[in-house]
């Protein structure tokens, strides 16, 4: 295995960045990681000043898409320790994208390696208190210039970071999809394949025009199954149960989602996942059985959805109560992930030289 060279910046910008007003995913770091494929190997681990990188215009991800992605949060503790959230399963869920779309696999070694001591560098842009953290960002791209569609020979892999805030997505109001699909059998939705996000912003921004923030997705074949959200897993409370989709090739396997189903399990919340219908939800929203609606995933941990759309039916969730399962889960998330809770699963993984 080569050396990770590190080149490390004179000057933070830190001082430049207002930390209470960042807008998310705008701001970076001084320094990112960047590793490259030739030859059949992974070579060159570097950090350095990050930056922009110069790539041929016939790199293959430009024509072909050939690029997958990780989202991943680094938090901090009163004590300045450094905690990363089950990195090991993004980790695995990186290779496993790279793996459909015929991106050579990227070495365990070099992966945390990089990561780690690309944390310890940035270590004064993660911010203690609850709702801060930095977003981790690791992703692949085909460089290889040649426009012939086939898998590239050459690749990049990079990892950058962007502190964030809380992050609020706003009042999120989703509509069920009946025309557009994200995903289907056989395909590549269970990747966090670039392709996947860029293909969902025309059916979402007709949504927004509507007044609905995010999408529902239902089943490519029948339209009668939810699935997930753009970016979450999506989770339905029915009375006391919390229903959630399986995964399958369609759906992403969300590491905020399965926590969430170890909690439930840990807490006594009864849980089902199972092929969730929309005539189901229509019918629990009719007959006041239908509490809550959430959403799960890394950037916004918990995020509750206030109403849905799905043909003419609209519908308002009721206001939360006390005993609410969003607020519930975020807390019991956040303080594992903020070391303020035993970590009865070995959840956290924290980041030392
Ligand atoms: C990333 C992502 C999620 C959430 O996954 P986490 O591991 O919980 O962050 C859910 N659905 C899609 C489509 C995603 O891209």
């Amino acid at each position: 295995m080569t050396k990770l060279t590190i080149n490390s910046v004179k000057n933070s910008k830190i001082d430049h960045v207002n930390f209470n007003e960042l807008p998310f995913g705008k701001v970076f770091t001084d320094h990112m990681f960047s590793c490259d494929y030739v030859n059949g190997e992974w070579v060159n681990p570097t950090i350095s000043e990050y930056g922009p990188i110069s790539l041929d215009p016939s790199a293959r991800v430009f024509h072909y898409g050939q690029a997958v992605f990780e989202g991943m949060k680094a938090y901090k503790d009163e004590n300045d320790d450094i905690f990363l959230f089950r990195p090991e399963d993004n980790f695995d869920r990186i290779n496993k994208s790279a793996h459909r779309l015929a991106i050579p696999e990227f070495p365990k070694e070099f992966f945390f390696e990089g990561l780690e001591q690309l944390l310890l560098l940035e270590k004064e842009w993660i911010k203690t208190g609850k709702g801060n953290s930095l977003y981790i960002r690791p992703f692949v791209i085909a460089t290889q210039p040649a426009i012939s569609a086939s898998p590239a020979e050459e690749y990049k892999f990079m990892i950058i970071c962007s502190p964030a805030k809380s992050y609020y997505a706003g009042e999120v109001r989703v509509i069920f999809a009946e025309e557009y699909s994200r995903s289907a059998n056989g395909g590549v939705g269970y990747a966090k394949a670039a392709g996947n996000y860029g293909a969902q912003f025309y059916p979402t921004s007709l949504a927004h025009k509507e007044g609905y923030q995010q999408i529902i997705w239902t089943d490519a074949n029948t339209h009668e199954y939810l699935e997930e959200a753009g970016t979450m897993n999506i989770f339905f409370r029915v009375n006391d149960t919390l229903i959630t989709a399986p995964t399958s090739d369609r759906i992403l396997d969300g590491i905020t989602r399965k926590s969430v189903l170890q909690l439930a399990k840990d807490n006594n919340i009864a849980t089902e996942v199972r092929p969730v219908s929309v005539a189901e939800i229509k019918e629990a929203a009719n007959n006041g059985s239908l509490k809550e609606i959430f959403g799960s995933g890394t950037a916004a941990v918990i995020n509750p959805i206030l109403g849905f759309k799905h043909g003419d039916f609209k519908f308002e969730l009721p206001a939360l109560t006390d005993n609410n399962y969003s607020s519930f889960f975020k807390k019991a998330l956040n303080d594992i992930q903020y070391n303020l809770a035993e970590d009865k699963h070995q959840w956290r993984h924290k980041v030392t030289k």
